[in-house]
């Protein structure tokens, strides 16, 4: 037993030497792919479903890789996290949407907001806010229009509290909003309702996607719904795909909505022709 212990600790060891090179590979790959413009972004609308219109839009990354294809951030985006490359992706995921936002008002393209994903690993860092500002310099745009998602994670809330409370005040005292990302999931907890100065809370879709279901997502859904009501918070609901969900959202005075029901993500030449065809506001 003690020999079979042995030999299942050395290929344990080789499989994390593995893992730890297949990682520093990857990082160095991500990299590149940032030098040699290789990230995309894509939006999704966010509907006001009283009137149809597009309030905003979600920016969301993309990356062509040259051999394989279309990547989506579930692949890299973790790894970015871990090796600290978040922060330069980060911050170019926050400019290429703020430059965009500008076309798009230069455009004469209606008053959309512009929701953008923020890391916790971005959040925490001192400078933050300079990275925030830079961005805001080339924008001309007002920074309300502009909102920064942010999930509730163990490096958020666990680790450099204090910075990420100043982070987040800064982003006020600059006019910008916040929403909690995925709601309902993982660290989410009401007190830091209280304490962050938050503007809305995004319903994860793992609850939406549920609501008819029979299980108790559809009671949770109606819970986050009538607590944002009554802290008088915004709410949207994402990963909407059906009727049925609308029309339960609908009932409880949820009208903002994303998900595949309204619109999928496009680039922004095809989210501009589809535009022009939706009347906005
Ligand atoms: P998220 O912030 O929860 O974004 C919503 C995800 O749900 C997106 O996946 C979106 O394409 C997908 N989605 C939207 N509507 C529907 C629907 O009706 N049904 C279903 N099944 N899915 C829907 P995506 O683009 O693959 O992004 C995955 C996650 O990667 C995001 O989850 C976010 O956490 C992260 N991510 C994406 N872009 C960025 C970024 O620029 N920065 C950071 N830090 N994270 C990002
Ligand atoms: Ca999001
Ligand atoms: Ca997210
Ligand atoms: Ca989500």
């Amino acid at each position: 037993a003690k020999e079979q212990g042995r030999n299942n600790l050395c290929f344990y060891r080789k499989r994390m030497t593995r893992q730890a090179a297949q990682r520093r590979d990857m990082e160095t790959r991500l990299r590149q792919a940032l030098d040699q413009g290789e990230f995309a972004l894509v939006y999704q609308p966010q509907i006001d479903d009283r009137n149809g219109r597009i309030r905003g839009v979600e920016a969301l990354l993309r990356w062509h890789h040259p051999r394989r294809g279309l990547v989506y951030p579930a692949e890299f985006i973790p790894i970015a996290e871990e090796t600290g490359l978040i922060r330069t992706l980060g911050e170019w995921v926050l400019r290429e949407s703020c430059r965009q936002l500008r076309t798009w008002r230069h455009a004469q393209l209606p008053n959309l907001r512009m929701a953008v994903n923020i890391s916790g690993q971005q959040f925490k860092q001192p400078d933050f806010l300079t990275v925030v500002d830079r961005a805001l310099r080339e924008a001309d745009f007002d920074p309300a229009r502009l909102e920064l998602e942010m999930e509730l994670t163990e490096t958020v809330l666990l680790h450099n509290v204090e910075t990420t409370l100043r982070n987040l005040r800064g982003l006020k005292e600059r006019g910008i909003s916040l929403a909690i990302d995925d709601f309902g999931t993982g660290y989410s907890s009401l007190s830091y309702l209280k304490d962050f100065p938050i503007d809305r809370i995004k319903i994860d879709r793992s609850f939406v996607g549920e609501i008819s279901h029979g299980g108790n997502a559809a009671a949770i859904v109606g819970t986050i719904i009538a607590m944002a009501r009554s802290l008088g918070l915004a709410v949207i609901a994402e990963g909407v795909e059906t009727a049925q969900q609308v029309e339960f959202l609908r009932q409880r005075d949820c009208f903002d909505m994303q998900g595949y029901y309204f619109a999928r993500p496009m680039p922004a030449a095809v989210l501009e022709r589809y535009l022009q065809n939706i009347q906005t506001g």
